[in-house]
């Protein structure tokens, strides 16, 4: 079966052939591969040669936001049958430390671990793959379409968890009972800026939106571009940031309340990303998700930095990928979440068959570039449910 991936002593993508897998455990799942979304990494790997390839192998397959239906079980599967669609994470565990003993190889200690598409392990854009049942997660098949965006909310829905419980350590944010940070509505009376909108940004916004949160999304498009008119779909406000400084577009923010509660740093823009630290306001979160490559040097005030930190009760923490129970999170607010199946829809700007999808690392990927969808095999017509967009 047909394969995209990448050499060790070539740069660039490559077609190739790989055997059919096959379910060798009683825990093992074999998955037909539908769609493949692609994401910032998947371009950056390829365009800096960045394959990262297990010692013992001389290619890796990429992919790692897959969606597919379940072809054959092991005797012991018991979530899954042949037939459903389900989405697979991507991180598998050291084996060693607790978190990945726990299920939570997302924040592995020893950095033992390998990630399907991106790092050691084989990646999905390709027919079949096996994984453990653990690592399967199944989704209702009213979302088949929409599932493409699991793996990306996943990440979203971490940074957000984690930053929830973080400030619920000020249980006092408001008079209103209603929006503790642990509350289902706990975006009350909160502002929130998002820096980026890329895939992540555009979820993040509508995910702090749907909470309550009057929600600012920056990039440095032109107001009439695709990803403003998706950050009005989201009910969340854009800003040209090419106008602004750091300081300034803060300011903006802060203008209804005065303070600006939460920053969601989407863009891996690293001088942008620094450069607002020192603009957050009193007990505000910092969550940086973008990874910015090569060196950005920049001066900066330390002792600012440092002193406005501890004065404000700031914090800044970083997330990265995201374990099975934050896919479980995404896949449900996808279910419950109607009013952003449109943005979603709106946010897939390429769809190629696999075969066809080498090209797309050679185009220069506009402005108006969303997300990028591989159709490994397209799903067949079905008139309950709606078409592509
Ligand atoms: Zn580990
Ligand atoms: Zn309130």
């Amino acid at each position: 079966m047909l394969a995209l991936g990448m050499l060790r002593d070539r740069g660039g993508v490559h077609s190739f052939h790989v055997p059919m897998p096959v379910i060798k455990e009683a825990d093992e799942v074999l998955v037909r591969i539908k769609e493949v979304g692609l994401d910032g990494t998947d371009f950056n790997m390829v365009r800096l040669g960045l394959q990262d390839i297990a010692e013992d192998r001389d290619r890796i397959i990429i992919g790692h936001e897959g969606v597919g239906v379940v072809q054959a079980v092991g005797t012991g599967v018991k979530s899954v049958i042949p037939g459903d669609v389900v989405v697979l994470t991507v991180r598998r565990g050291c084996g060693q430390c607790e978190p990945c003993l726990h299920l939570q190889s997302d924040m592995c200690l020893t950095g033992l671990y390998t990630e399907r598409g991106l790092h050691k392990l084989d990646g999905l854009l390709t027919g079949f793959v096996v994984d453990r049942e653990e690592n399967v997660v199944r989704v209702s098949p009213e979302l088949k379409r929409l599932a493409v965006f699991t793996e990306p909310l996943s990440i979203v829905e971490k940074g957000i968890d984690e930053l929830r419980t973080i400030e619920s350590r000020l249980p006092w944010f408001c008079p209103h009972p209603g929006h503790e940070w642990r509350a289902p509505q706990w975006g009350g009376c909160k502002v929130a800026l998002v820096v980026g909108a890329g895939t992540l940004g555009l979820l993040a916004a509508a995910v702090i939106r749907l909470a309550g949160t009057y929600v600012y999304v920056a990039d440095i498009v032109p107001e009439d571009s695709l990803k403003a008119r998706l950050t009005a779909v989201a009910k969340a406000e854009y800003i040209d940031a090419r106008s602004k400084t750091p300081a300034e577009l803060v300011r903006f923010c802060c203008t209804p309340t005065g303070k600006l509660d939460i920053i969601f740093e989407a863009s891996g823009a690293a001088e942008t990303a620094v450069r607002l630290i020192p603009e957050m306001s009193r007990n505000g979160i910092y969550v940086m998700t973008g990874i910015p490559r090569g060196d950005v040097r920049i001066q900066l005030d330390a002792a600012e930095l440092v002193r406005r930190i501890v004065r404000y009760n700031q914090v800044v923490i970083g997330t990265v990928n995201s374990n099975r129970r934050h896919f479980e999170m995404a896949l449900g607010h996808l279910g419950h979440t109607p009013q952003f199946h449109e943005m979603l829809r709106d946010m897939v700007t390429r769809r190629v068959p696999l075969a066809e999808c080498g090209r797309l690392f050679e185009e220069p990927r506009g402005p108006d570039q969303i997300k990028t969808v591989v159709e490994v095999e397209p799903w067949e017509e079905d008139r309950l449910l709606p078409g592509p967009h």
